[in-house]
């Protein structure tokens, strides 16, 4: 029987470029965003620049982590304590903890075959509820229809959030995923698609929520050395009232970013090419499926979902120890205990009246994932699809 013998967590290295870059950083001693000496711009300030750049928008914010992020861009797009908040049921646990982190209350939203927010429980839950925002997960880089989901929020008074942890690169309809809401959030954690270890962004076309974001984020008094941030006034009507929750990135992170940036694209590429090749190979396995991604969906293919419906608890739970035992990693969405990254909803117990939710207890009873990292090539797909084949023929038998 053949193994597959590589790790599903093994990321590219840094590249010299990029260390070269965080070498010079360190000699400098300025590690800091705001130890900057005479004219000289941050490298943080600068990587803001060129993320705002990248997905042309005017404003950038660098911080600690994607979760961070969420958390900042809800208390600045004005969630109040208390304020129910729109959320898919099927995202990551660092989602609905983010909106309890704010003083917010998840409301969660059922999940589609095509692994994305219902929009009919979203629009029945918008209408039902006093939510004034949604909190939208383009879960596992599955990116649902903009213009239906844009639709509920315009009718209902809804801001939206996207959250981009699996979309940086992304479009829809040719649009840069996290261009469409009112604020929007990315993860540069190892996983994703930048690797500064851990790192997120919030992005913005709203002055009074940047300067809202940039003082909450840690900036002190010293926002004037950010670049990518609207004008003084703004600052000034809100830099009294605003809490400082200290989240800021650091100057060696940013520099990697600022490389890595440059490399986004032709990494997304390859991303593709391997998901292309693995997706083919997933598809002729008799009895697994998988959603036929919208055409003008321009995804990210750095993981790859599949499902294998009519399987039982068991059948899943066999098929997932199979497949590991023969070296593939695959994760199971519907198992009833947390494990590793993935919970399902609800184990989310400190949210109050978790509701039923049996359209995503039915998709993610059988929902499997499998990262895609770039240290994989066309023949690792081939392998993988072999033993995953093998592995759930063996379950049906
Ligand atoms: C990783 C992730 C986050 C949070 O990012 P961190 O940088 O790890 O805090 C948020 N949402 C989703 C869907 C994620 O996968």
């Amino acid at each position: 029987m053949k193994t597959f013998g590589k790790s599903f967590t093994q990321q590219q290295p840094i590249s010299e470029a990029a260390i070269a870059r965080a070498a010079e950083i360190m000699r400098s001693g300025r590690l800091h965003r705001y130890n900057t000496v005479d004219n000289e711009e941050s490298e943080t300030s600068l990587l803001e620049v060129e993320f705002a750049a990248y997905l042309g928008v005017p404003y950038a914010l660098a911080c600690a982590s994607g979760g961070y992020a969420l958390q900042i861009a809800l208390r600045s797009v004005g969630l109040a304590p208390g304020d129910p908040v729109l959320c898919n049921a099927f995202t990551l646990s660092p989602v609905p903890g983010a909106i309890h982190n704010a003083g917010g209350r998840p409301l969660l939203v059922e999940t589609g075959e095509d692994y994305t927010i219902d929009v009919e429980d979203l629009r029945r839950k918008a209408a039902a509820s006093q939510a004034k925002l949604l909190l939208l997960s383009h879960m596992r880089g599955h990116i649902a229809s903009m213009e239906e989901v844009l639709e509920v929020c315009e009718s209902h008074g809804i801001k939206l959030i996207e959250d981009c942890a699996h979309t940086l690169g992304a479009r829809w309809k040719g649009r840069m995923s996290g261009t469409f809401g009112d604020v929007a959030c990315f993860s540069s954690q190892t996983y994703k698609h930048l690797n500064s270890g851990e790192g997120g962004f919030l992005t913005t076309s709203d002055p009074e929520l940047m300067a809202r974001a940039v003082i909450h984020s840690g900036s002190y008094m010293l926002y004037g050395r950010h670049r990518a941030v609207p004008g003084e006034e703004d600052f000034q009507r809100v830099r009294l009232v605003t809490p400082n929750m200290s989240g800021r990135m650091d100057n060696l992170r940013a520099a990697i970013l600022r490389v890595q940036l440059h490399e986004l694209d032709e990494n997304c590429r390859r991303w593709n090419v391997l998901y292309s090749c693995l997706e083919a190979e997933l598809r002729k396995i008799p009895g697994l499926s998988m959603p036929h991604r919208p055409q003008h969906e321009q995804y990210v293919g750095s993981s790859i979902q599949f499902s294998l419906p009519g399987f039982s608890e068991d059948q899943m739970r066999n098929f997932v120890e199979s497949c590991g035992n023969r070296g593939v990693e695959v994760k199971w969405f519907g198992e009833k205990e947390p494990r590793g990254f993935t919970s399902r909803y609800d184990s989310w117990q400190y949210i109050n009246e978790l509701p039923d939710l049996p359209l995503t207890r039915r998709v993610l009873s059988t929902l499997c994932d499998m990262r895609i990292p770039l240290t994989f090539d066309e023949t690792d797909c081939l392998l993988i699809g072999e033993i995953v084949g093998e592995c759930a023929r063996g379950d049906r038998g």
